[in-house]
């Protein structure tokens, strides 16, 4: 059945992520909240191109992830690239250069976005190299070629090496804090009439998510996989969020979750008819948001 097909695109960490979630969604916290379909059969494709999930992490580190998944009901499909998109298929260019159909209803984008388009505007009026992904490519000081009063960083460059070149840097919040910063210090040094330094980035480590206990780091060379990762997942995430407040509050939001395992969550699956109950028709009339309130109050008791 296409509706009980998920497939989500790129095994990266949010792919993995995403595929993870789905699938702990289906077969634990919604596998009894359904009368007629039964989640627990979903089939949850985990399609990516390369030959392994997770690339930039250790061979490794991928095998591991894969076997969270599998462990969770995820089918990862490597050495498969998604050449077509509709809204109730996938076609899948496969090693042989066969392509495959795949019914799927539900189909979740995890394989990279596309620059915000004010790089291309950029490029054009710098005469600066554009990618496909439709980056900058900057000065290793992270301004425009020609233009040293303009600085772009983030998502939207890629930083030439000044070799020819372009730094390997990847597409996350740490790299992009990295040249902020780096950008703001160029700026003092000019003003104290010093040279501009090229930016290095300082790859602080990764963390990847799978699910309930299971995720994978790799930390200057050291790696971690399962609760221990999780953990350090947790942590690294409770200790940038800002204020002590937020810290406390989303730590017992998360321990709840862990022990309920999250049945908070309930959907609407029928609404109920005003002919059910006299006084509730009443007040539906009177109301739609209190007969959504009141539907929603009837799923959860259910
Ligand atoms: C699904 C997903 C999950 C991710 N998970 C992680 C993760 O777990 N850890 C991690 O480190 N990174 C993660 N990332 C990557 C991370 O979000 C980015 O690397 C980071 O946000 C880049 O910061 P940025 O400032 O360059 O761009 P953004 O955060 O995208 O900010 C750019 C801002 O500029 C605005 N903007 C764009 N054009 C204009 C314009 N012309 N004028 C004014 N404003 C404009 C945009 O609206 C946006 O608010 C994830 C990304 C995605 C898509």
């Amino acid at each position: 059945m296409p509706e009980m097909m998920f497939a989500v695109v790129g095994a990266g960490p949010t792919g993995v992520e995403v595929a993870g979630q789905l699938a702990e969604l289906a077969r634990d916290t919604l596998r009894r909240e359904f009368r007629t379909i039964d989640p627990g059969e979903a089939v949850i494709l985990l399609i990516e191109a390369a030959d392994r999930v997770l690339t930039a992490y250790q061979p490794k580190m991928s095998a591991r992830a894969v076997s969270a998944l599998t462990r969770l009901g995820v089918t990862p499909v490597l050495n498969a690239a998604v050449v077509r998109v509709s809204d109730r298929s996938i076609s899948i260019a496969v090693d042989s250069g066969a392509v495959q159909e795949v019914q799927a209803r539900t189909i979740i984008w995890a394989a990279g976005v596309s620059a915000s388009p004010l790089a291309r505007a950029l490029a054009q009026a710098s005469g600066a190299e554009l990618d496909r992904a439709g980056r900058i490519t900057v000065q290793p000081d992270l301004t425009l070629p020609g233009f040293p009063e303009v600085f772009a960083v983030g998502d939207m460059v890629r930083v030439c090496d000044g070799a020819g070149s372009t730094l390997p840097i990847p597409g996350v919040a740490p790299a992009a804090i990295q040249q902020g910063r780096h950008a703001a210090r160029t700026l003092r040094r000019r003003l104290a009439g010093r040279p501009a330094k090229p930016f290095t980035y300082r790859d602080k480590g990764s963390l990847a998510t799978i699910g309930r206990k299971a995720a994978v780091a790799q930390i200057h060379g050291a790696t971690l996989s399962g609760l221990l990762a999780w953990l350090a997942w947790l942590l690294v995430h409770l200790y940038f969020l800002m204020g002590l407040q937020n810290r406390f509050i989303v730590f017992v939001r998360w321990t709840v979750s862990f022990i309920t395992r999250g049945r908070g969550a309930r959907l609407i699956t029928e609404a109920a008819t005003p002919s059910d109950d006299p006084g509730r028709a009443e007040a539906q009339r009177a109301s739609p948001a209190l007969a959504v309130a009141s539907r929603t109050v009837e799923t959860t008791e259910r």
